[in-house]
Order: structure tokens, then sequence, then C-alpha cells
């Protein structure tokens, strides 16, 4: 039985009940994900649940960078610029399929927060901090040469430029592969199974209520320890396990906004100024540019996040003011989204201004609550996650695990052969001559290695047909359940491929609901969720709130 495939949820369920495990690790972020790879490779019994799709929190709503930490640098902290220099390597070695060096030009304007001479001056202290290869090392452009790179720049105020080299990612994908990874190495991992208390013996904290949120279901699940990776949810659950003292989460909400490349032809991706002293992206992804994001504290249902007018028209504004022939209006937003920041509360802090880093609290019970982070940095917080249970069970029964060594696993997808993704698309492609080396690309760019099972199934099963494949891989290895999770999460067709959907929802819809809904009423459930969650991404035009 393939442990990962929505097929045999019923199998699945059953298993997490029967079994005891030594964690149980709730949230299925990258947090929980980067949690359950850390645990089972170090020789513990591990289960994982998701309340709804894996990544469908924050991490895959985020700008989809790997970052370098250069904002931290500015901030002074210099450990966190190290250790995420550091991690990005590793992501790139471990992923090469979905981590992928990216140009990045930083203008330098008149009045705005970086200074000629103080750019170049952070940009080599980041190369050294951060451990940045010889040939991505960053270098300095005059004005000129500035604008050369990217014409549409407002040359009334750029003074010059500085290139560097962030990664770029798939946030949604990132947390499948190392989820897959986990499940091939062991891991119980599920999705829609939410956790809403827990039971205690002697005070202490070895099993989660939880629910199927497919059929309605109770799911019980026994662990000796648990860790509770819930991102902006974590105080709820800190809340369930009556723990909710001291520290708390300061939630910040960030968008994007979705516009045709045509509209914004940027050269390359841009990180700029905005006249409020904040920084803001602009990166191009096949035919589109998604601009963002927004920093702004929230207190709102967490649940349903989204972009308001206000988000948009800040956006759009910033853009405008720094490529001033573009003149973006709301009518050019295709999409947006938006996603929390789980933060951790500063009195007196500005959103902008809250620190970065990951915080472990420990409660009463034993429930180990994770917060803050960034998805760069989900492996180091994994593994402080996993000393903290190992160092637990170590005391309680003298068992020893494995140290952390997730950073020689490569993921699923990430075997590569030492190959470039073009490289490695153009030899693939040789030996599946009926599709086309953009076809390949773009499938190896988003399943890296196990492209190839996606075209074998493609030419065997459904007359080539590549979408009907793609679905198939993903229900099959990627425990997907519906149109939404597919088109909006294993492959980010909703933002980034729009037109590829033209004319095959209804197909989609239809694929999914005869192969793993057997309750109509469940397939019809999510069928509704989606359309919720498509009219959610142009909801903001409706909007007047703020
Ligand atoms: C706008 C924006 C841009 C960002 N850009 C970047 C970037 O470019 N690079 C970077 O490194 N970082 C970035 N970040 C930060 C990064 O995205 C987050 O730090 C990271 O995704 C948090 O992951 P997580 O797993 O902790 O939380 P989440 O991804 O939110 O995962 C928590 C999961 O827990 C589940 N859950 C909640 N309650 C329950 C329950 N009761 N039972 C079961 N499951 C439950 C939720 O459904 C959710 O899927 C950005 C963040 C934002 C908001």
């Amino acid at each position: 039985m393939n442990n990962f495939s929505a097929k045999h949820r019923s199998e699945h369920l059953r298993q997490l009940e029967d079994q005891h495990y030594d964690l149980l690790v709730i949230g299925g972020g990258i947090t929980g994900a980067g949690i359950a790879l850390d645990a089972i490779t170090r020789g513990l019994k591990v289960a994982l649940i998701e309340k709804a799709d894996f990544g469908s929190g924050t991490s895959s709503r985020s700008t989809k960078l790997i970052h370098g930490g250069l904002r931290y640098l500015k901030q002074l902290e210099f450990g966190i610029v190290r250790e995420v220099g550091r991690e990005r390597a590793i992501l790139h070695r471990n992923a090469p399929h979905i981590v992928i060096p990216e140009r990045m030009l930083l203008p330098i304007v008149k009045g705005g927060s970086l200074g000629k001479r103080s750019t170049s001056l952070g940009l080599y202290v980041y190369d050294r901090l951060a451990g940045v290869e010889s040939r991505e090392r960053r270098f300095m452009l005059d004005v000129e040469r500035t604008l050369q790179c990217e014409p549409l720049l407002n040359k009334d105020i750029v003074v010059g430029g500085g290139i560097y080299v962030e990664y770029r990612s798939d946030d949604a994908r990132l947390v499948i592969e190392v989820m897959k990874t986990a499940v091939e190495k062991g891991a119980m991992c599920l999705n829609y199974v939410e956790c809403h208390s827990f039971t205690t013996e002697n005070n202490k904290i070895n099993g989660a209520n939880a629910v199927d949120v497919l059929t309605g279901f109770p799911v019980y699940i026994k662990a000796k320890k648990i860790i509770n990776a819930c991102g902006p949810w974590v105080d709820t659950l800190r809340k369930a396990d009556n723990s909710l003292k001291g520290k708390r989460l300061h939630l910040t909400k960030g968008i994007h906004v979705v516009v045709k490349k045509e509209r914004i032809p940027v050269q390359q991706a841009v990180y700029f100024d905005v006249q409020d002293g904040r920084m803001v992206f602009a990166i191009p992804r096949g035919e589109i540019v998604y601009i963002g994001t927004t920093d702004t504290t929230y207190r709102d249902n967490i649940d349903a996040p989204f972009a308001n007018k206000q988000d948009v028209e800040y956006v759009l504004a910033a853009a405008n003011h720094m490529f001033p022939d573009v003149h973006l209006t709301i009518e050019d937003v295709l999409s947006t989204w938006a996603g929390l920041r789980p933060l951790i509360h500063e009195d007196g802090k500005s959103p902008s201004d809250l620190s970065r880093k990951d915080e472990i609290f420990i409660s009463e019970s034993g429930l180990i609550s994770i917060a803050g982070g960034k998805l760069t940095g989900f492996r180091k917080m994994a593994q402080r996650s996993v000393d903290e249970v190992c160092k637990q069970i170590k005391k309680e029964e003298h068992k020893k695990f494995a140290d952390c060594h997730t950073d020689a696993i490569p993921l699923s997808g990430g075997d590569l052969e030492g190959k470039t993704p073009e490289v490695y698309a153009r030899e693939l492609q040789t030996h599946f001559t009926d599709f086309n080396i953009d076809e390949v690309l773009n499938l190896v760019l988003k399943f890296g290695s196990n492209t190839r099972i996606i075209l074998q199934v493609a030419k065997e099963k459904y007359d080539d047909n590549l979408l009907l494949s793609e679905a198939d891989y993903c229900m099959n290895y990627e425990m997907t359940h519906s149109i939404g999770d597919f088109i909006v999460r294993r492959t980010g067709r909703l933002y980034f491929e729009r037109p590829s959907l033209n004319g095959s929802m209804s197909d989609l819809h239809r694929f999914f609901t005869q192969q793993i809904s057997p309750h109509t009423s469940v397939a019809e459930k999510q069928w509704k969720d989606f359309e919720a969650e498509y009219t959610g991404v142009v909801a903001f035009k409706n909007s007047s709130r703020t």
C-alpha cells in the first residue's frame, strides 16, 4: 500500500488509531513537515495530522523565496543571516528542482532606506556571513547599468543598484516534497484530520482527540509526545491545552498580487523601496509577475485571511512608484493570496520590526509548541524541536536516538543526478518524445525526478493527456483529494498557469470525484470549498473592508 495515496484513506485512518506513536505532530505546514522528517530519520515512530490540505496555511502563501536573510542584516541579527545562508545551500542541494537561484536587482533610490555605500557594504557582509558561493556574490551597478538592467525603473529617483542572488522556491511543493520524504521513511502523515483537544494521564499529555474532516468521524491518536506546529493557530491549540500564558503570537498579514507579465515586463526579480520605508518584491514567473508583500497586524478570522482593497492598492502604488510607466490598476490584478506570519509578540514593536526568530514553548502538560521562524529555516526549527523530544524520551526511558542528519537527505524528486533541471529535462525528453521539452521542463520544475512516473502514466493510461496524468500522480503519491488541492497547492496552476486550466476544470473535478470520493456529498463539499477559494482570490474587488 502506498502510504501517501489519497485512495487508501480508510486504511491510513485505521493505522493512525491502532499505533502508539513516539511523536504526534499537529500541523502540516513546512514546520510540521520538517519535524516529521527529522523525527522519523532519527528513529522515532511518527504521525502527523493536518486539518486541511498540507501547506494550506501560511506555507503556500509566502513570497516563495529561500532567503539568504538580507533583511536580518538590517536588524543586525547576524546569527540568523549565517544560519539561513547555510540552510539555503543545503536546500538547493537536497531539492534542486524547487530551490533555484534567482538574480535579484536591488535598485538604490534617492531618499531610500539604502545608500550606495551601505548597500555595497551590506551585501558584502551578507555574502560572507551567508557563505555565498563566489559566482553568486553581489556586484554593484552605476545608474546607467542599473537602468540597462531594468529600463522600467523610475529614472528620476534611481541612483544605482546592486545584483545579488536569492533562491526562489514553490512553498507548497516544498512542504509536499518534505512530507513525501518523511512518509517514504515511515511516517504516517494525514491531511484533513483536525485536532480539537488532548487527553492526559497524571497531568501529562498522552493523546489527541481529532476528527476526520471529510466524514466527521472522531479519531483518537496515542502519542508519548505531541508537537504543536500549527503556525498561526499555535495559540488556539495552546488554549485547548490550557497553557496560553506568557508569550503569545502576533499575527501579521502579508498579501501578494498577480498580474500579467505583459503589464509589468520586468527583466528579473526586483527588491525595491516603498515610500514608507518598507521593501517589496516583484518576481516574474512564466507569464505572470507577482508583487508583494505587506505587513500589517491581523486580528480577524485566521481560517480565511484575504487581500482587501487597501492591501492591493498599497502594493500597486508601490509598483507604480518604482515603475512609473506601467500604470497598474485594480483591473490588472488576476488574483491575490494572503498569508499570516505566526510571529511572537514584542511590546511596542511594529509588525515589520518583530523578530522572525522561532521559539519553543513547553507547557506543564508537556505540549511542545513551536512558533515564529521562516520557510527558509524550517530544517533547523525541526532539529531544535526534535532535540527536545529526544532529550525528554531519553530521560524518561533511557532510549537513544540518532542525531539530526536531514542536511544529507535528498528530498523526494530531488535526485537530478547532479544536473540542472534544464539538462535533466532535456535528457528525460529524449525517452518520451511524444512530449515537448517545455512540457517536460514544466513538470521537472514541480516534481523533479518523479516526472518520469507522470510521463510514463500519461502514455500508458491517459492517451498522452499530461494534465490527467499529473492529477493521477498527485492523487496516488501526494495525498491529493480535490481539484482545489491539485490546482492551488500541488501545481500552483490557479495562480501561475491559469490558461492551462481553460476547458479542463470540469474534467478535473470529475476525475477527483470519480476516483476518490465515494460519497457524493464529500465531493460536492470539496467542490464548494474550492469554488469559495477560487472566488476568494478576487474577493477584494468587491470588498470595502480595510
Ligand atoms: C506574506 C508572507 C510572505 C512570506 N515569505 C517568506 C519567504 O519568502 N521566505 C521564507 O522563508 N518565509 C516566508 N514567510 C514565512 C513563512 O511562510 C512561514 O514562516 C511558514 O510558512 C510558517 O509555516 P508553519 O508550518 O509554521 O505554519 P503553517 O504553514 O500555517 O502550517 C500550520 C498548519 O497547521 C494546521 N492546523 C492548524 N490547526 C490545526 C489543528 N487543530 N489540527 C490539525 N492541523 C491544524 C493548519 O491548517 C496549517 O496548515 C512568509 C510569510 C508570509 C505571511
